[in-house]
């Protein structure tokens, strides 16, 4: 079980690699948190779960990065290959920052805003260094 976890970035990163997309709920209003969070916005209780996301939504904002941050450029963006970072609304309510694949980042206007997505995560590097992102392609 995931409920020894703080519901800290860390947790979220640490279940990430574990190729897991984990929110938090209040157990006494049922608010959803993504990234988690250990305290309630809505009604301030600090009870807090672990809930697994099925990993499935709906693009709702995008935008194609030209020049993004050193760690993309190492991964090989840059001005001439550029991607596409979204915000994804899950099937169960809270939007989350993410790359998105397959999507024509050369063509921004033809990407479609309500676009079905489901959950991939980039791994980079090994053990101790590694690391994933979040990211969402279309579905089918
Ligand atoms: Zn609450």
């Amino acid at each position: 079980m995931a409920a020894d976890k703080e519901f800290t970035a860390t947790s979220f990163n640490a279940f990430l690699n574990d190729n897991k997309l984990m929110a938090s709920r209040c157990a006494a209003c049922g608010a959803l948190y993504l990234p988690p969070r250990p305290l309630c916005a809505s009604c301030h209780a600090t009870d807090m779960e672990w809930v697994a996301m099925k990993g499935r939504g709906r693009l709702t904002a995008y935008t194609v990065i030209v020049v993004g941050p050193t760690f993309m450029i190492e991964e090989g963006y840059d001005r001439k290959h550029h991607y596409c970072a979204g915000i994804v609304q899950l099937e169960e309510g809270p939007g989350i920052n993410a790359r998105i694949l397959d999507v024509d980042v050369k063509h921004p206007d033809a990407i479609k805003i309500g676009t079905p997505l489901e959950v991939c995560f980039l791994s980079r590097g090994e053990g101790e260094s590694k690391k994933t992102f979040l990211a969402f392609k279309k579905t089918g």
